[in-house]
């Protein structure tokens, strides 16, 4: 694991390193890196498929829904990005 900073909680660095968008392939809000730019390939995927074989269906930058805030509809969360009862990181 990382160290950012040593107050930081990992949900703490969690909430500062991903944004939630929703994932239009599949219609559901996934993490996505804030700083991610498809590492030159023009394509952005959810951190749920990080570092697991790319899925058949990536998409592009622009595709992606406006961020989405703690009010957002918490039943489409991907239960990858959001383990199952932690709402914590996304807390304002
Ligand atoms: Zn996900």
């Amino acid at each position: 694991m990382t160290v950012i900073a040593g107050n930081l909680s990992a949900a703490e660095v969690d909430a500062a390193m991903y944004a939630v968008h929703r994932w239009e392939p599949d219609n559901r809000n996934h993490l996505f890196k804030r700083d991610q730019d498809g590492a030159g390939v023009g394509a952005v995927w959810p951190k749920c498929t990080r570092g697991k074989p790319i899925p058949q269906r990536t998409c592009f930058p622009d595709e992606l829904s406006p961020e989405l805030g703690d009010d957002r509809d918490h039943s489409q969360d991907c239960r990858s990005c959001f383990p199952t009862g932690s709402r914590q990181p996304w807390r304002p």
